[in-house]
């Protein structure tokens, strides 16, 4: 019988333990520290409104702000007369619909309108216009060039792209859907994409025809605005076919109006009815969501969380990268921690796409890089997003890092797609402001323009060969 070998003392209870990382002050950890003030106050109009009355969804429909004039009613005395003419301005020349919700308009910082992110990303100012890309088009991602039948976007092997509506409960600047969603403006005349059983049914059949198809993202517009029987009727019907495996409710409501999400609100008894019932059929059904700064999560986005999480319901999240909003790394670093305090999973950071109107927004490949970078490693692995760059002409969504060329200083970069459109390249072009003067000068030249263009693609080549 050998002797059992002496153990290693173990540190009793009183002896102090070493800590060999620097503690971390409460104050660094900001992304705990959820807003419960009423924020809304602020806003004239609202000063009396409870947080009772500011937390139902009926409130936030009725003062949803739908025209220029009526935003600048609500804001008139917090702002000066040359903001207020630069909105009118910025107005005057967006392509899109306006709409923003009570519980964004009052989470924007009045005295800064100018540098606020919200702002920024709501309300177009004349003066911070840019020109649009030489080379943008209406429909950048292809969506349409891709859709066999209405609204309906298969690009990928087993997943398709299912717009079933085309209104949403805010309209961002930044919408890639552009084309599609909001109301006619005097800049677009939109593609038709309303909610009719026609369309859907149409879609539908496609989906049943098409057993290679495992996934469906419903999309619009934004699922907020399906009527709860509508919500079902979509749910079912795609439970109901067998090779469909698993689907997303994509919807923004839940960033910018999660005062709904309370247990009784017909929407979310919906979506949980559809969730359970695929639960039963081992079919996953989830919610992706679309928070773009840490100050639109408040107190409210943390009880609206809780609520999906103790029903089980995953949410994941989408962002759009955004100059002057989410580029700099403490800002996108405070977005995904605060995300994942909430057990909001953030799942995507995509490059801003070309979008009329918007290019004062765009940032560059590289600045994608760099956040990625920066983030990688301050938090689980799996909460940790993806920078994606989704190819302009229908290439899908691709790793940012992942192009077979990129060069900074004319800003294109090519991408390659091997599982979505073989032997076909891809590319991206960072805007213009961030290139020096010379290369401006060229892009603005279709002669020169081309030439950088045809470079890159040969460049691209080469290095796959
Ligand atoms: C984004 C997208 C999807 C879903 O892609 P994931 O990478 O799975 O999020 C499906 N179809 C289209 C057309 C898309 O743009
Ligand atoms: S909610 Fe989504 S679909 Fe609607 S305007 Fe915003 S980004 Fe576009």
């Amino acid at each position: 019988m050998t002797a059992s070998p002496t153990p290693t003392p173990v540190a009793s209870d009183d002896q102090p333990i070493v800590h060999l990382k620097p503690r971390v002050e409460p104050d660094a950890m900001a992304w705990r520290n959820l807003r419960r003030d009423a924020f809304w106050q602020q806003i004239p109009a609202f000063a009396d409104v409870s947080a009772e009355e500011f937390a139902t969804f009926k409130w936030q429909e009725k003062n949803a702000v739908t025209s220029p004039k009526r935003l600048v009613e609500r804001v008139r005395d917090l702002v000066s007369d040359e903001f207020v003419e630069d909105v009118r301005k910025g107005f005057a020349i967006a392509p899109m619909a306006v709409r923003i919700s009570p519980y964004l308009l009052s989470l924007i910082d009045w005295s800064s309108p100018y540098t606020d992110p919200i702002r920024r990303q709501f309300l177009p100012l004349g003066s911070e216009h840019q020109a649009d890309h030489p080379l943008l088009t209406l429909d950048s991602l292809h969506e349409q060039g891709d859709a066999p039948v209405p609204g309906l976007t298969h690009r990928y092997p087993d997943k398709a792209l299912f717009l079933a509506l085309d209104t949403c409960p805010v309209y961002c600047r930044f919408c890639t859907r552009s084309y599609a969603v909001g109301l006619d403006t005097e800049e677009v005349e939109k593609v038709s994409l309303k909610a009719s059983k026609a369309r859907w049914a149409r879609a539908l059949r496609y989906l049943r025809e098409r057993p290679d198809i495992e996934d469906v993202v419903i999309s619009g517009g934004d699922a907020y605005r399906l009527k709860p029987a509508q919500i079902k009727e979509i749910g079912h019907a795609l439970l109901d076919i067998p090779h469909i495996r698993r689907f997303r409710y994509a919807t923004k409501g839940l960033a910018i109006m999660p005062v709904r999400i309370k247990p009784g609100d017909p929407w979310l008894e919906a979506i949980t009815e559809v969730v359970d019932r695929g639960r039963k059929l081992h079919k996953e059904v989830v919610i992706h969501t679309h928070f773009n700064h840490p100050n639109e999560a408040t107190g409210f986005s943390q009880d609206m969380a809780n609520t999906f999480f103790e029903r089980g319901i995953t949410v994941r999240n989408q962002s759009v990268l955004q100059r002057g909003v989410n580029d700099d790394p403490a800002t996108m670093q405070l977005l995904v921690k605060r995300l994942g305090w909430l057990n909001i999973q953030p799942y995507y950071v995509y490059v801003h796409d070309l979008v009329r109107g918007t290019e004062d927004l765009r940032t560059t490949v590289s600045t994608a890089l760099e956040l990625e970078k920066g983030i990688r490693g301050s938090t689980a692995g799996f909460n940790t997003p993806t920078f994606v760059v989704d190819a302009l002409g229908g290439g899908g969504k691709r790793d940012a890092h992942s192009f077979e060329f990129y060069n900074r200083e004319t800003g294109v970069s090519v991408y390659t797609a091997p599982s979505v459109k073989a032997d076909q390249l891809f590319m991206y072009f960072d805007p213009l402001r961030d290139l020096s003067p010379s290369v401006q000068a060229d892009w603005n030249d279709p002669k020169r323009r081309q030439a950088m263009i045809d470079s890159a693609l040969e460049s691209a080549r080469r290095e796959m060969s």
